[in-house]
């Protein structure tokens, strides 16, 4: 779970909207944040359950979106 702010108040997530462009497996924030927090760099890569690597990057509001690398 995320709580993220916009402009008119806070708006909770479960899910990112980050999805695996090989399996499209939306991807838990989770399995995102703690890698993200510790790279010092943006994107970032991970590994999906699908085994393959993806590009994961955040957005304005703090969501984030993934890519194919
Ligand atoms: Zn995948």
């Amino acid at each position: 779970m995320k709580t993220i702010q916009i402009p008119s108040g806070t708006m909770t997530l479960a899910e990112s909207k980050a999805v695996c462009p090989h399996c499209e497996r939306h991807i838990q924030f989770e399995e995102i944040e703690s890698k993200y927090m510790k790279a010092d760099k943006d994107p970032i890569r991970i590994k999906c359950k699908c085994k393959r690597f993806i590009g994961v990057t955040m957005t304005w509001i703090g969501d984030f979106v993934a890519f194919e690398l």
